[in-house]
Parts: C-alpha cells; structure tokens; sequence
C-alpha cells in the first residue's frame, strides 16, 4: 500500500472556490495576470507532484524521495522530460489511491507511433464536470450573454476535449456531440443542424459556432462548395478547428464562405486540455491547468522566447489517473512576447523529424520550419496529397485539394554529425504526375523552395561552421516511403 494523507481527495470531493475564482480571472483578458497564473499553477503542481509522489512508484523514481515540496517549480525542473514511448510502458500511473476507470480511449494520434492507451478516471470526470459547472455559475451570476448552440464533432476522451471545456466555459450552450470519424453521413448530419431553426429556451435560434478536426472542417466545406450550399443560411460566427495544421489557404476559403471566423486548437489525445489561438494576437495561449515550456533543442534549457521543443504538464486535479509531467511532444514551437493581454504566446513550427535536423545524440539543430515549407507547397496543385478520411467521395477536382502535401526534410552530411563541414538539406517532394512529364512545372516550384529554404537557413548557416547546400528532389506518385500526417 502506498502512503496516503487523509485529506487526499478534499481536492476532488468538493472543488475549492478560491480555485475557481483564479481559475476565471485567468481566461478573462480583463483580469488575467502572470502572477495570477504562476500561483494557480503553483497550487496545482505542488499537488500534482505530492500526489505522484505518494501513490506511484513510476513518479516517485523520477520525482525523488523529497518528501515535502518546498519550491514546486525547482522540483519540476528536475524531472527529465519523457517522450510518448515511455508513456506507453507506464500508462497507469494514478495520482489517487481508488480510482474507478470511466473512459478508456485507445489513440494512434496523428502521427502513430507509437499508439497509446488513454485512461480517464471517473473521479476526474467528475471534477471536471463539477469544477466547470462552478465555473459557469459563476460567470452565469455576472449576467450571461444568449445561449449559443454549438456543435462539437470531438469528445472529451479525444484530441481537445473540446466538449467538456466549452461547455464549461460558457455553461448554458447547448452541444451535439458526434463521435466518428469524418464521413458524409455525419457532415450531412452537421448540414441539417446547421441549417434548422432550433427551438430551445432562451437559446439562440441556429447554430453558431462549430469545432471539429482539421480534416473534417475542410472536408465539410468542401461538400457545401460542391452541393451548392447556401451559406447564406448560416449564423455560424467562430469555426474552430484541431488535430492537425490547417495551411492558410483553407483557413481563407473557410472564412470567406461560412463568413466566419476560424480558430485554431492545438492539443494532443496524451493531455486534457488545449491551446486556442487568440482573437487579439493571434498566437496560441494554454489553458492554466497545463505547464508549457520551451526547451531549445540543443541545451535542453528552458527558453523565454524563441524556437525550441514543446513539454507539457497535465496538472490535478485535471488530471488523475494518466498525469503527464513534463511531457516530450516532438513538436517544434516558437514562443514570443506580444502586447496581448494575455503575455506571451506560441506558434506551432511543425514536427521536429520533418525539421532536417542536424544532431548530437538528444540534441539538435533544427534546420528548417517544416510549417513554412508546408505552407508554400500546399499552394501548388501540382504537389501530391495524403489524402484525408471522407475525402474519397468527393469528386477528383476535390479530392486533390483537401489533403496534405507529401514531403520529407532531411539534412545529409556525414549522419548529420556535427562535426561535418558540409551539409546538404533535401527537400523530397511527391509530385501528382511523373516529374519529367512537366519539367518546367517542377522547375518553378523548385525554384520557390530554394527560395524558401535560403530565406529560412540563412542566419543559422551564418552561425554554423558548416557549408551548407539545399537540394529538392522531386518525386513521382507513391515516391515517399510514407504519408505525412502530421507536419
Ligand atoms: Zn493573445
């Protein structure tokens, strides 16, 4: 048996009001402080660590023997980030003595490897929903504005969970929740919700905001451009969307033919919550109950500002039975200071294996932003695609347009060592057609990828010892080992 405080569960049992009080300052603009965030934070982590501490053997390894935690954030800093492959060997590691399982969520992710095994507790189900009720009433005793309809297709075991924190959010909305993968039965399920006149008690009348997939909101808008949909019809003011990148283009055709705006999410099925991207600065901001931090790629040190890798902590009570701290996303991301009130935010760079990255062990120089390369390629519709779920009944004209450009970044010198004084980054790129059907098509798109690649690698060659050459490889259909899904 492991140790336990005899208040262990008074977290959970009843949700503190002082905590929902911070917590609601903090995702109000008007309100929100650093301060305020390092305290609430604080609160959470030195519970999240105490807790992993008394009820596993797995964290209390990796946290140590200290038995009290006096400076939580020292104490996090000293915990090596881990990566999905060590979470796969230690998926149960509950920071409650008697947790019941309630939702168990087998997850490939948008990347595969390798897949996981999620588990919620009914416990943090229940705080959830209780700590987000409070919440709501708490917003709701300050005058709330009109009901809003909103239609979710992710649920809360998922990437975002996404219903259970809107709903919290604004507590009086009502929310269809679909749980499938894309295919034309639920997108003409989502067309009919759209367009009815719903009849609900000091609710609005239509449906006005939407979050989805990626995939499934350009899929979606594909087959209303494609049926003749009258979008005129619609009240939806926000579209949000998560799971993947969405290139500018759609995020463009999207706007301009629902007439509304798109939101980005950023999440991942190995952690509750999300980054939404902000309406006054554009960046992503976290929810407070994650730790986000920068590590640059090659120190491993935390950074302020800058380019490094994502890590993640899920804080409790949040999180109780899978916690997550100072989890390795693999994900490159530039954190930069603004003006917003919020303070600083980040913007996703793209996967660090698609970076052509040169590297030492752990260590590594990114030498591309794979999300820069990706943004020009997705313009050519020269480019071959991966072609996204539901997608295969549209019609080729739309078919071709709505998947990921296929391409592969890599760095070649000596197996990238560092030492070596010449490098050559290649960019591999999978074409719809042979490319010696069209050379001069394949010609120019080249010519804007060396541009690309210049504009991006010219201050860091400036820093590195090293020559650096690019190259662009073009190839025909089903030339790539494997499909990009993430980028
Ligand atoms: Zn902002």
């Amino acid at each position: 048996m492991h140790p336990r405080d005899s208040n262990a569960d008074n977290l959970t049992a009843v949700v503190p009001d002082s905590l929902v009080r911070l917590f609601l300052q903090l995702i109000n603009p008007l309100t929100f402080s650093k301060e305020n965030l390092r305290l609430f934070q604080a609160i959470l982590l030195g519970e999240t660590l105490k807790r992993a501490n008394a009820c596993s053997d797995y964290w209390r390894e990796r946290i140590g023997t200290a038995s009290a935690i006096a400076d939580p954030w020292e104490m996090l800093n000293r915990i090596r980030p881990s990566s999905r492959a060590e979470l796969v060997d230690n998926h149960l590691e509950s920071l409650t003595v008697q947790t019941q399982p309630a939702i168990v969520y087998h997850s490939g992710g948008t990347t595969g490897r390798p897949p996981l095994v999620i588990h919620c507790s009914q416990q943090e189900l229940s705080f959830l929903d209780s700590f987000f009720d409070k919440a709501g009433e708490a917003l709701a005793a300050n005058g709330l504005p009109k009901r809003r309809i909103v239609i979710s297709t992710t649920n809360r075991a998922s990437h975002g969970n996404i219903i259970v924190l809107e709903k919290g959010f604004h507590r009086k909305k009502y929310v269809f929740g679909m749980d499938s993968m894309s295919d034309a039965i639920m997108a003409s399920e989502i067309l009919t919700l759209l367009k009815h006149r719903h009849d609900m008690t000091g609710a609005d009348e239509k449906v006005s905001s939407v979050g989805t997939t990626t995939p499934f909101a350009i899929y979606l808008t594909a087959k209303m451009l494609l049926e003749g949909f009258d979008f005129g019809e619609l009240a939806v003011e926000t579209v949000q969307h998560g799971t993947t990148y969405m290139a500018q283009r759609w995020r463009q055709i999207i706007r301009e033919s629902w007439q509304a705006e798109t939101v980005s999410i950023y999440s991942m099925a190995e952690i509750i919550g999300k980054a939404t991207e902000c309406s006054m600065c554009g960046l992503l901001h976290f929810q407070p109950f994650i730790i986000a931090e920068l590590l640059d790629p090659w120190s491993c040190q935390q950074i302020e500002e800058g380019v490094g890798i994502l890590v993640l902590s899920s804080l409790f009570p949040f999180v109780q039975m899978q916690p997550r701290i100072r989890y390795l996303t693999e994900d490159l991301f530039e954190r930069r200071r603004s003006d917003c009130p919020f303070s600083a935010g980040y913007r996703f760079l793209g996967r660090k294996e698609n970076a052509g990255a040169i590297t030492a062990g752990s260590r590594f120089v990114p030498m591309v932003l794979p999300v820069l390369l990706y943004e020009e390629l997705d313009k050519w519709p020269d480019v071959n695609r991966f072609p996204y779920p539901g997608s295969e009944d549209l019609p080729p004209a739309f078919t071709h347009a709505t998947g990921h450009p296929i391409f592969a970044v890599q760095t070649i010198g000596d197996e990238g060592s560092v030492q070596e004084s010449k490098l050559t980054i290649q960019v591999k790129v999978e074409f719809r057609y042979d490319p010696r059907l069209f050379p001069e098509r394949v010609a120019a798109l080249s010519q804007k990828l060396y541009r690309v690649l210049h504009e991006q690698c010219a201050s860091l060659a400036r820093q590195l010892p090293h020559t650096i050459d690019y190259s662009i490889l073009p190839l025909s259909p089903g030339g790539l080992e494997r499909s990009y899904e993430k980028i």
